[in-house]
């Protein structure tokens, strides 16, 4: 199955996910400094009114996940997008952070 990468009808309107607090044992991701991409689609986001944002960016036949929280702004490493969208869904159940 391919993951489905396509953007979120009217999501520059909707509101975003929120992320619930992590279980105790969730998966810690190693985050980097962000490096934009000339082609990149931010496909995903979650909620802004937190003080954590998450979003789900494609690029170059990959994707991966930002993390922008106050002034600092990190990625996961660039992965196929069917491991990108797996890991996604677990940050918003609160199982990976
Ligand atoms: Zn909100």
């Amino acid at each position: 199955m391919t993951a489905d990468l396509t953007p979120a009808q009217g999501a520059t309107t909707e509101h975003g996910h929120h992320v619930p607090h992590p279980v105790n044992n969730a998966d810690k991701i190693r985050w980097w400094p962000a490096q934009r991409e000339q082609r990149e689609r931010e496909l995903r986001w979650t909620c802004s009114c937190r003080s954590v944002v998450y979003v789900l960016v494609a690029g170059g036949g990959g994707a991966w996940i930002r993390r922008f929280h106050s002034s600092e702004t990190t990625e996961t490493v660039r992965m196929h997008p069917d491991a990108a969208v797996a890991l996604w869904a677990k940050i918003l159940a609160g199982e990976a952070v």
